[in-house]
């Protein structure tokens, strides 16, 4: 008999239930125990209540096989990023294996391009002052969303959405103005950054219909 009156063992490493584990530990809907640190592997939306033993070794494998991609076979052959956050990799994409990473987001995830089955540039505005001027020429990006009359841009994200994916993200949203950077220049910038991935999401689908054909 443990401290609670029966030997809880952790489904996955069979770490016995000690009084933390025992505390901050989950039972799963099939009634195994699971341990804080084998929960803290899972990946995806981790409703352990609803999960049972096997659903939970398949979380656990899905992040370890996104660790392999993430740390050893992915390899970016494109980059975007904006204006004066140049440095600041907002998206990457390999194309050779057809990935993505958001090293914006920061959470390590190796995202299939198949996944994304739409994405948008999502505008804020604000009113003009009396008298300024705002010569904002969009002319260049016919596919993505202008700027009203008497208004400016006050921030600008990328949003890409995604199917059900093993991670249970829904979707990607990269801030394309930081927050310290907030002039005109920076407003063409991220357009002009908006642009390069719809066109180059653009010619990936097309390359890809090829392929498929
Ligand atoms: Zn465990």
């Amino acid at each position: 008999m443990g401290i609670f009156g029966d030997d809880k063992k952790c489904v996955i490493c069979n770490r016995e239930a000690g009084l933390l584990g025992g505390l901050t530990g989950t039972t799963l809907a099939d009634g195994s125990y699971l341990c804080s640190d084998c929960s803290g592997r899972c990946v995806g939306k981790c409703e352990f209540e609803k999960m049972k033993t096997q659903d939970v070794r398949d979380s656990i494998a899905a992040g370890e096989a996104n660790k392999r991609r993430a740390e050893g076979d992915y390899h970016a052959t494109r980059t975007f990023s904006t204006g004066r956050a140049r440095d600041v990799e907002l998206l990457t994409v390999d194309e050779n294996h057809g990935w993505l990473m958001s090293p914006a987001l920061d959470d390590g995830w190796v995202y299939d391009m198949d996944d994304i089955y739409t994405f948008s540039m999502d505008l804020e505005f604000e009113p003009l002052e009396r008298g300024e001027k705002y010569d904002l020429n969009t002319e260049p990006f016919p596919e993505l969303p202008k700027c009203p009359e008497g208004a400016r841009v006050s921030d600008a994200t990328l949003t890409l959405r995604l199917l059900e994916n093993a991670k249970g993200t829904d979707k990607i949203e990269v801030d394309l103005i930081p927050a310290i950077f907030r002039d005109l220049e920076d407003v063409r910038s991220a357009y002009a950054c908006a642009h390069d991935f719809f066109e180059f999401m653009r010619l990936y689908r097309t390359k890809q219909r090829k392929r498929e054909r």
